[in-house]
């Protein structure tokens, strides 16, 4: 409890700081990246510049990212079906996965019933998930993709990888803010998808084993009909 309470803080104080500050930063880095532009021009600077420029890349993302996950927007809850979601998501993904030659194989069992949730908040979750997936594997590795029944009134989406895996003593890691081992991570994409996955009432599960692969588990309620509902309201 005391570790989810200080994950919990985190996210709070990152959420209120972010979008300030991040607004603050997005002007002046234009500028920057103006000026480093024109630098870029005189052949005889152009490899600094090239690094500034990436560098100012990298900051522009982790802004991109920060902003996103501050944005302060209710989420609109609609009922939708995981496997439409899904299919957006690895259409969004295919080029990736054709140019590292990735084999996905999608499970997706066609009677999964619809979830209550905000489409485009569950979109970058899996999307999220999927890109680390992506990221990890090597040239020629698989991706499984299933969606089931946990029980009656939860579905699972499971995105399994054969990368590296994680070292046990990372796992904990995951989440916080900021924490990435990529060259061009944010370490951003897990805790926003934790906190999307939270305010739909699910869970997200990591396991993963080094040299096997890491699989990812999201449970989510199913929408239970209005008219079950109301039955459940009077009885
Ligand atoms: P980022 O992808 O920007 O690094 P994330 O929050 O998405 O940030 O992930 C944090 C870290 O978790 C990654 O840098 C990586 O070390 C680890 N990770 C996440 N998913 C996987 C995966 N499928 N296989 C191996 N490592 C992973
Ligand atoms: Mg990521």
């Amino acid at each position: 409890t005391e570790e989810l309470i200080r994950k919990a803080d985190k996210l709070a104080v990152v959420g209120q700081l972010a979008a300030g500050v991040a607004h603050e930063i997005r002007n002046p880095l234009t500028a920057l990246k103006g000026f480093v532009q024109l630098l870029a021009e005189d052949r005889q600077n152009g490899r600094y510049c090239d690094i500034m420029l990436s560098e100012l890349n990298r900051i522009n993302r982790i802004i991109d990212e920060l902003l996103l996950a501050a944005k302060p927007s209710l989420p609109t809850f609609e009922r939708k079906n995981v496997s439409d979601i899904l299919s957006d998501v690895l259409s969004l993904m295919s080029t990736q996965c054709v140019i590292k030659n990735i084999n996905v194989s999608p499970l997706i069992h066609q009677q999964v019933p619809a979830i209550h949730c905000d489409a485009n908040q569950m979109k970058q979750v899996f999307l999220n998930v999927l890109k680390n997936a992506v990221e990890a594997v090597p040239v020629g590795g698989e991706i499984q993709v299933s969606v089931l029944l946990q029980d009656v009134d939860h579905v699972m989406i499971r995105i399994a990888d054969n990368g590296p895996g994680i070292p046990e003593d990372r796992l904990p890691k995951l989440g916080e803010p900021f924490y990435t081992n990529k060259d061009t991570g944010t370490g951003l994409g897990l805790m926003v998808s934790y906190r999307i996955v939270e305010t739909h009432r699910g869970s997200m599960k990591i396991q993963s084993h080094e040299g096997t692969g890491t699989t990812v588990d999201i449970v989510l309620p199913i929408e239970q009909e209005r008219s079950q509902m109301a039955v459940s309201l009077f009885s």
